[in-house]
């Protein structure tokens, strides 16, 4: 063990990193003074704001410049945050590369908790046809702009590929623009279609709960197309699907490629044939010893179909698990330390405009199955998902 005592380095301050990083320090904290720790955590960005909100900017209810939270405010809890990227992972050394300085970190235990990167490049024409990348905050408002600009035409969402982030929020978006045009008093000049490469909308969940989402498209008259996977954006009006589809397009909103981050791919975490990091389903474990890896960056199969969702409240039920896996070996206490295991449950507020929002549990260990569920839209269910965000976001950084 080094004088810092044992030494935690967490990749990644989103959903999962700054759990992680409240609880281990919550925790740690709380047992003897001779057991010596340090928490460290390392992110590229200066700021945490959740994905969701995305949605928010969108509806305009919230603003990019008001909801981004400074990282910076880990350090008034203890937990030393680097703001730098991370270059190089070496798991036979246990060292963490960081760009700024070159500075080499030493791991006891490592949590990554990275996420997933966007690559728009793999889809033909879609940035130089002045695509909006849903998913990037900064565009956000400029997209709202747009539709609020827009007197007649077609909005296309476009599912560019699967798996993304939380598979309700593009459907939740084509809801919610269709609120945005009701009020502008649009609607009835301007089409909404959405294109996903799937049969169904929401395959993870199953066919019920699909069938749902496509009845609360139906109700509000937006164009649900299956099986059309983009192929290229032609140019300023045009897209072409896989399936041989050409449309028309005024206003090109995607839902990104995601894939696993630069630095993963060069680590060696990722053998040959995957796209992501396994991880053992209840513990989080990597092959290697004391490394785990956390939410969108990992994937967990459920059975042959089905993997766990990317979403946030997933990334954080694993951190919690995690966090007490160390917690337990750092006091060497090895009775509990298997008793801590991912259960498969979850949980997501799908919005659908008017401020309300359905709600979607889901259980995917199921002993019969992996099971998801969607309650009717609702007000309660809109106040809980504000709730939700300013609750997390006072636990990891405010308070
Ligand atoms: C529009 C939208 C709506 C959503 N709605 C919901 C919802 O309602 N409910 C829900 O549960 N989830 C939702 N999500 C999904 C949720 O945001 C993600 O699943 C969640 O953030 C994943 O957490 P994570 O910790 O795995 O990764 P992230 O939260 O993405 O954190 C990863 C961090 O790693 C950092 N990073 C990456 N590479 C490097 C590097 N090389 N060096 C340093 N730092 C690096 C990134 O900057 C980032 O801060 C939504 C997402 C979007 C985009």
């Amino acid at each position: 063990m080094s004088s810092e005592g044992k030494r935690i380095l967490i990749l990644g301050a989103g959903f999962g990193g700054l759990t992680a990083a409240n609880l281990l320090q919550k925790n740690l904290s709380s047992l003897s003074p001779s057991v010596q720790y340090q928490i460290r955590i390392i992110d590229q960005k200066d700021y945490f704001m959740m994905g969701l909100v995305n949605l928010w900017i969108l509806s305009g209810i919230r603003t990019f410049k008001d909801s981004k939270i400074d990282l910076n405010r880990l350090e008034n809890k203890g937990i030393r945050y680097l703001n730098d990227k991370v270059t190089g992972i070496d798991i036979a050394s246990k060292t963490v590369t960081i760009r700024e300085s070159n500075l080499k970190l030493k791991y006891d235990y490592l949590i990554i908790a990275l996420g997933a990167e966007y690559s728009f490049e793999e889809v033909n024409g879609f940035l130089e046809n002045g695509g909006f990348n849903l998913y990037d905050a900064e565009q956000v408002t400029k997209l709202r702009e747009r539709i609020l600009s827009l007197k007649k035409g077609r909005i296309a969402i476009c599912i560019t590929s699967i798996p993304y982030k939380c598979p309700p929020a593009p459907y939740e978006t084509s809801l919610l623009i269709n609120d945005i045009l009701v009020k502008n008093d649009t609607r009835d000049s301007i089409e909404i279609d959405i294109y996903t490469p799937t049969p169904i909308s929401l395959p993870v969940a199953g066919a019920k709960v699909s069938q749902d989402v496509i009845n609360l498209l139906n109700h509000n008259h937006i164009n649900f197309h299956p099986l059309h996977k983009i192929k290229a954006v032609l140019n300023m009006e045009k897209i072409e699907f896989e399936n041989g589809n050409r449309e028309n397009y005024d206003l090109l909103i995607g839902i990104p490629p995601h894939k696993v981050p630069e630095v993963i791919r060069n680590s060696g975490l990722i053998t040959h044939g995957q796209n992501w990091i396994n991880v053992d389903k209840f513990s989080l474990r990597t092959h290697f010893e004391n490394v785990f890896a956390i939410g969108d960056v990992t994937e967990i199969k459920v059975n042959e179909n089905v993997a766990i969702p990317k979403a946030g409240v997933f990334a954080e039920a694993q951190a919690k698990v995690v966090s007490q896996q160390i917690v337990d070996d750092i006091k060497n206490d090895k009775n509990k330390y298997s008793s801590s295991r991912f259960d498969g449950k979850g949980f997501c507020f799908m919005e659908v405009g008017n401020e309300k929002a359905g709600y979607i549990a889901t259980d995917f260990f199921h002993e019969d199955g992996p099971y998801t569920l969607l309650e009717p839209p609702s007000d309660e269910s809109y106040k809980k998902k504000l709730d939700f965000e300013r609750c997390k976001v006072n636990e990891w950084l405010l308070s």
